[in-house]
């Protein structure tokens, strides 16, 4: 018996090695080699050479890092199948004050590609962006898509980061995420610049949406009043006048004398609603409502807009949470 067996397992080792060696060949082989060898040793042999086969075949992904949760979707869409995406930040977490991690930072310096707004709305990142530069990490920095003249400053900041609420600009910052994975693996070319193509007549399709929603609103009720400058871009596409709260970045808390000049403005204009914003809290708009009824008007709260981040279910995507927002700006102030 103990001979036989030790025949049998030499036997099964040299069927092993064959089988093995058919694996690397032909991806069908491998079920087949399952089905015949049955023993641990033999099935260790044979998960080896199965992951072998599967990184000859079908390609390994490539790791991509991206910071805003719109990025992170922009970076899907247009990598698919291709490339692995994570995002650094959640949906509601606020750009502008984000402190990455130890863990943030080495998932950067690891990837194959890191996709960055730039225009410092990682306010907290600019440290770390250096380093991936000086490391000649390959970086699609959507932000210097824009060109200049397009792009809009304010006093606090050279240049306004939300860029965004603009479709026009969002197709270049996906035209900037396309020609960096060209960078990364020129092969795919077709496959990055197809994925693009699909996407670019869905941002056509959206941007239309928006159109003929915001023509339901009487031309003078175009005005957006919300937490912080996140809808300078949007104000300016497509003809809102736009005030924040806070100023460009959420970092700067809004003045009293601020809150007082936009509640004469609100009053002055007759504004129907203003509106919450959910990555920023809720207290700096209800403080300019209050600030509001004591000059005697009633402004509402239309509802809570996404500005630096996308949201859960339909907000999940850019163009989800766009539409989202334009229902509820549209259904506030028609
Ligand atoms: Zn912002």
């Amino acid at each position: 018996m103990v001979t036989i067996s030790k025949m049998t397992s030499a036997l099964k080792k040299g069927t092993a090695l064959i089988l093995a060696l058919t694996l690397l060949l032909t991806l069908t082989a491998c079920q087949k080699g399952g089905e015949q060898m049955n023993d641990q040793a033999k099935e260790k042999t044979q998960e080896k050479t199965q992951e072998k086969t599967t990184s000859q075949n079908d390609e390994k992904k490539y790791k991509i890092m991206a910071t805003s949760t719109m990025l992170t979707d922009l970076a899907k869409i247009i990598g698919g199948d291709k490339v692995e995406v994570k995002g650094l930040m959640a949906a509601g977490v606020d750009p502008h004050l984000y402190q990455p991690t130890a863990g943030d930072i080495t998932k950067l310096q690891e990837a194959d590609m890191v996709v960055i707004n730039g225009l410092h709305l990682e306010g907290q990142m600019g440290e770390v962006f250096s380093r991936l530069e000086s490391a000649n990490k390959l970086v699609a920095e959507v932000g210097k898509s824009i060109p200049e003249d397009k792009l809009l400053s304010f006093d606090e900041s050279p240049h306004d980061p939300h860029i965004w609420f603009s479709v026009a600009n969002w197709k270049l910052a996906a035209r900037n995420v396309t020609d960096t994975y060209i960078k990364l693996s020129e092969k795919d070319k077709q496959y990055f610049e197809d994925n693009y193509a699909k996407y670019v007549k869905e941002l056509d399709e959206l941007d239309a949406y928006i159109r003929e929603q915001i023509a339901l609103v009487p031309e003078s009720a175009r005005v957006l009043i919300t937490a912080h400058d996140a809808f300078n871009y949007f104000g300016e596409e497509y003809g809102f006048d736009v005030r924040g709260l806070q100023g460009i970045s959420t970092e700067s808390e809004a003045a009293p004398s601020d809150v007082r000049e936009l509640a004469g403005f609100i009053v002055e204009n007759k504004i129907k609603a203003i509106f919450v914003e959910s990555s920023v809290p809720k207290k700096t708009v209800e403080a300019l409502q209050e600030a509001v009824k004591a000059k005697g008007f009633d402004v509402a709260i239309g509802g809570e807009l996404y500005s630096d981040s996308l949201g859960t279910g339909a907000a999940e995507t850019y163009i989800g949470m766009f539409k989202e927002n334009i229902d509820v700006i549209v259904g506030a102030l028609k």
